[in-house]
């Protein structure tokens, strides 16, 4: 039996012994006491850089996880909607990689942690490149990657990649949209500062607009959990069996979202929940537990680095209470495995 199958049966028995009202999924149970319990934090804000973000209720928060085997477990306000905001970055550097292979996407974008806010305004003095796609200039110069004859069919090619990961047809909040692009002067000043060194060579205004729409692409967190289980099940969607991506790229996608997704969080995140996770400034977070499960998680109230504040200790309950730390050989794991 797997380790998750494992963990639900050791947890059905102790739900036995000593409780009245038994839920019929043990790690449901374990998703309804995370969100009871940290419904009550109220800490952190929501991001306030457009005013479409800051309407945000700041009490919405939802869980959801998706097993490779396609089992959904899920609570709070997972059908709410939300532009994706950075979490789009990990699908769209799956897309460049599959457009041009790893070797030149490297000579366009690194791999290293660059220890900065996500939009920081920084490049690789030596190389010129932006440090990982995880982060706005990375994801930026990621983006410009996307081939297509123009911007309709590189935006039909983007929304066509999110459908066979999320499984349904998906839309771009044009209202987050228009106001990204009219607001969006720190990301432009980026896009130039790529188009000096080289490293952009297509119509910057083009891909910008491509980035912008993709950071509004709307999910909800269930979606999310979906995508990361895709993740986590060699690029292949659970639920309708598509591949969403070339399953070679797996291995690149993870190990920039382990080494740099949470942005300037990214080490701790490592260190104390050890799964390849993605932040995005909506709320969400996507964590991935290779060949076991996607979870999803959303709550907008932020943390000063843009990763929400809810999410990161869901994350971290999670990891600890089902063993889910990658190096994690302490016998936790074994306690449910
Ligand atoms: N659309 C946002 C931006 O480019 C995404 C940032 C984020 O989610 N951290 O600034």
């Amino acid at each position: 039996m797997s380790i998750l199958g494992n963990a639900i049966s050791v947890m059905t028995n102790q739900a036995h012994q000593g409780d009245l009202e038994i839920d019929p999924s043990p790690l449901l149970a374990v998703l309804k006491d995370l969100h009871s319990q940290y419904k009550l934090l109220g800490e952190g804000a929501v991001a306030k850089y457009i005013p479409e973000l800051a309407k945000v209720n700041p009490d919405l928060f939802s869980i959801c996880i998706v097993t490779v085997d396609g089992q959904v477990y899920k609570v709070g306000d997972y059908d709410q909607l939300f532009t994706i905001q950075s979490i789009s970055k990990v699908f769209a550097y799956g897309l460049a990689l599959e457009d041009h292979g790893q070797d030149y996407v490297l000579t366009r974008v690194g791999v290293e942690p660059t220890g900065d806010a996500f939009n920081a305004i920084v490049l690789d003095e030596q190389s010129k490149r932006p440090y990982n796609p995880m982060v706005n200039a990375g994801a930026i110069a990621t983006t410009s990657l996307i081939k297509g004859s123009g911007p309709t069919e590189r935006l039909n090619r983007m929304l066509d990649m999110f459908r066979r990961y999320i499984g349904h047809d998906v839309f771009v909040d044009i209202s987050v949209f228009t106001s990204e692009r009219s607001t969006g002067h720190r990301n432009r000043a980026m896009a130039h500062l790529m188009l000096n060194f080289g490293m952009i060579d297509r119509n910057i205004e083009e891909s910008l607009d491509l980035y912008f729409q993709q950071c509004a692409v709307m999910v909800n967190c269930q979606d999310l959990a979906v995508m990361a289980a895709t993740l986590a099940n060699r690029g292949i969607n659970p639920i309708t069996k598509e591949q969403a991506v070339d399953k070679r790229y797996i291995k690149d996608i993870l190990s920039v979202m382990y080494t740099c997704g949470m942005y300037n969080f990214a080490g701790e995140w490592a260190y104390k929940i050890g799964i390849p996770a993605k932040s995005g400034i909506c709320g969400g977070i996507i964590a991935v537990v290779p060949n076991k499960m996607g979870i999803g998680v959303f709550s907008p109230l932020l943390d000063v680095r843009g990763n929400s504040v809810r999410g990161v200790k869901v994350c971290e309950e999670l990891s600890q209470r089902l063993g889910l730390h990658l190096f994690d050989c302490s016998g936790q794991q074994a306690k449910f495995g």
